[in-house]
């Protein structure tokens, strides 16, 4: 069970739910980072008394240290800030809840480490997978998953002592706020409507993904890092009420799955207290009062961000960094109302097309086939 954690990307929603978890955990915590939101870290620090609070840039934090005068926390930036936060000794716990990339070097310095990971971050795995798993092997530090999927699946895995007795995991997918429409129909569809999800509260980026389903083909290329199956052992089933968040077919035929109602405090206070459990102010799933449970094929034609990140899954090399950087690039600019919601796929898989993939990655090479893949989307943009 976690004692301290260093909390990458407080202000966030994963972070503002890990405080609420923290708090009623009564967990102590070593730092807070943040890119921007001055004025909710200094609230939070005020609240947490962290060592440690780090921000994207040395102008926020000089405002920040300004107004945390007196106060015995150090305020540190950008990068090297965030990789401090995730090294820092007192944590034993690092929960990664930065949204992209930028999570990369801070999560493996905190694997160097041997910190327990709550992973709240999935371009981690899916753009560098194979380096954080070597990573975490060598170090023996415990990756739990924080994503409500992949808990589910570590839930549902509890108690398994051969991880060849699994067959298939079947990852839910509620379908987002444009299930059942088609490609056509989706060409002008807006921010705004992107932004709605049906049961999940998230940040912008996450919203958009689940629009277009490219969320689930990340959680894809996850799941297949965190838990070293094939592609051909997932299966990605449409689930609209998301009520069943993920489940573990076993080779007998058994199939175990993990339900609650959505919210991100379960699986976030699971990461936290793995392998205990503890007692949760949230109220319950109740089975006589909820909607019938329904599942369905995705559709791929419609939404074809989640077939080129199975395609991804099954390539390897460079091409997930490749996939996830040129998504990353043209979700920001359908965020700034520049693109159509249908631009974003037709971007990633131009980047797709015009990059070289390389075998067996090392870090400088997924850093670049991130950087170009953004380049390629910001050109073709144009
Ligand atoms: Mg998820």
């Amino acid at each position: 069970m976690s004692k301290t954690i260093s909390l990458l990307g407080s202000t966030g929603s994963i972070g503002r739910q890990t405080l609420e978890v923290a708090r009623e955990l009564g967990l102590r915590v070593a730092a807070l980072t943040a890119n921007q939101s001055v004025d909710l870290l200094e609230q939070q620090a005020r609240e947490f008394l962290p060592g440690l609070v780090v921000l994207g840039d040395m102008a926020s934090a000089m405002d920040l240290a300004g107004r945390l005068k007196g106060l015995p926390i150090r305020v540190a930036y950008g990068m090297e800030g965030l990789i401090e936060a995730a090294s820092l000794p007192e944590a034993d716990t690092v929960v990664t809840a930065v949204v992209g990339m930028v999570g990369l070097r801070p999560t493996l310095a905190a694997i160097e480490k041997g910190k327990r990971i709550a992973l709240a971050n999935k371009e981690t795995l899916v753009c560098a997978g194979e380096l954080v798993m070597a990573a975490a092997d060598r170090c023996g530090a415990e990756i739990v998953p924080v994503d409500s999927e992949h808990s589910a699946i570590f839930q549902c895995l509890q108690g398994c002592r051969d991880r060849g007795e699994v067959r298939k995991l079947i990852l839910t997918c509620s379908g987002g706020p444009f299930y059942g429409k088609t490609f056509e129909e989706l060409e002008g569809m807006t921010r705004e409507k992107a932004l709605r999800h049906p049961n999940w509260s998230m940040g912008a980026k996450i919203t958009v993904d689940c629009a277009t389903l490219m969320n689930k083909g990340l959680e894809f290329i996850e799941a297949m890092r965190l838990y070293r199956v094939t592609p051909d052992q997932i299966q990605v089933v449409i689930h609209r009420q998301s009520i069943v968040h993920s489940l573990v077919e076993y080779r007998d035929g058994a199939v175990l799955a993990q339900l609650g109602t959505p919210d991100m405090r379960l699986p976030i206070r699971y990461a936290l207290t793995w392998p205990h459990r503890t007692q949760s102010p949230a109220e319950p799933l109740d089975l006589l009062n909820c909607p019938p449970l329904t599942f369905a094929p995705p559709d791929l034609a419609a939404f074809p961000s989640l077939g080129l990140a199975m395609d991804c899954a099954r390539t390897g090399g460079t091409s997930c960094a490749i996939l996830n950087g040129a998504n990353e690039a043209a979700v920001g600019l359908f965020l700034e109302g520049k693109i159509g919601f249908n631009q974003i796929p037709r971007l990633v898989k131009s980047a797709l097309d015009r990059l070289e993939v390389k075998w067996n990655p090392e870090l400088a090479d997924i850093l670049e086939a991130d950087q170009a893949s953004r380049r390629v989307v910001l050109e073709e943009s144009k």
